[in-house]
């Protein structure tokens, strides 16, 4: 069986909330010159973590590897309330690329700590959005537990269940948080948590993509770094759809056996990688193999998060500047 077609899930690639991170990097090293520190991968994606250092970007977990005085920038995932804190006794001057959607978890965590809620977090262990997250609880007559898995909430015991919330890690499993939820409510009757789950709009969107995607493909071929929970989340979508699926970087790390029994090939892209590593997938596949290429139907993303008032006014001058040239 022969490669005949290509399908392109549709939307994939970039959300707004990395474009926001990106677009902020590349704003500071243009401002402020290199080298702009950025504390974790800005993103989670090889290609462009390495041609943002390229341009003078120093990524780095430990702040105590930072010169003081330095630009600093958090990244898309955010960070902790003592990261903040750490970073502003270092004088650092500081900007925060987190995404909105993950600032908004942020949000309610606090709250539910004001309130003196336990909360109780489903997500990754050692992700660094879950590390950001759980570190806005700071309330000790509370407390604040993360859970993976059900076995996690079944073991779990709580001081006081009549007073407990929930929020959601940003690029879950649509279908494992869902049932998560429902398994929490059944154990904790009165529990409090967002009127929908924290599940942002571009991890949802990409994941019913690549449910459509599985009712017309034998493969699909996620582009997207292994760090990356939503693309993660894409290639186990599609297996469990009885797919054979893969995550790779880029064309470099496509073999043939990837693409044994396999007539139509779903082609998507994790919320941070960027769309040229499509485009060179499909020019590679085009220069093989005889391939009709198709976009399938999805929805329109006209989401846009606008830039902290610094960075504003430099991409009106950089926009002018283009207008010129
Ligand atoms: Fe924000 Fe979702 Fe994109 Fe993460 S995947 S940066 S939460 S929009």
């Amino acid at each position: 069986m022969s490669l005949t077609r290509v399908i392109l899930a549709n939307p994939r690639g970039f959300c707004a909330g990395v474009d926001r991170a990106i677009q902020m990097v590349e704003l500071a090293l243009q401002e402020f010159g290199a080298p702009i520190y950025v504390r974790h991968e800005i993103v989670h994606n090889v290609h462009v973590v390495r041609r943002l250092e390229e341009m003078g970007a120093i990524f780095t977990d430990e702040l105590n590897d930072i010169p003081e005085g330095s630009v600093v920038i958090f990244s898309a995932h955010g960070v902790s309330e003592a990261i903040v804190a750490q970073a502003k006794q270092r004088q650092f001057q500081i900007f925060d690329a987190t995404c909105p959607l993950v600032s908004k978890v942020h949000m309610q965590v606090v709250r539910y700590s004001r309130q003196g809620r336990e909360c109780i977090l489903i997500g990754h262990a050692k992700h660094p959005e879950v590390e950001g997250t759980m570190g806005h609880y700071s309330n000790e007559q509370g407390g604040m537990y993360l859970v993976e898995t059900p076995e996690d909430i079944d073991a779990l015991v709580l001081k006081n269940p009549a007073h407990v919330s929930y929020v959601t890690q940003t690029t879950l499993s649509v279908a494992d948080t869902q049932q998560m939820i429902e398994q929490l409510k059944r154990k904790f009757p009165a529990i409090a948590g967002p009127a929908k789950e924290d599940i942002c709009y571009a991890t949802q969107n990409r994941q019913d993509a690549v449910d459509k995607l599985s009712t017309v493909c034998d493969t699909v071929l996620v582009i997207g770094s292994q760090k990356s929970s939503n693309s993660q989340r894409l290639a186990d979508l599609a297996q469990r759809n009885g797919l054979k699926s893969y995550l790779i970087d880029d064309v470099s790390q496509l073999t043939a056996d990837m693409l044994t029994d396999t007539k139509v090939l779903g082609v998507t892209a994790g919320a941070s990688a960027p769309e040229h590593l499509v485009q060179t997938l499909l020019n590679h596949l085009k220069s093989r193999y005889q391939v009709q290429v198709e976009t399938l139907d999805g929805p329109v993303e006209d989401m846009y998060f606008a830039l902290p008032g610094v960075f504003r006014s430099l991409d009106v001058r950089k926009q002018r500047a283009e207008v010129v040239e």
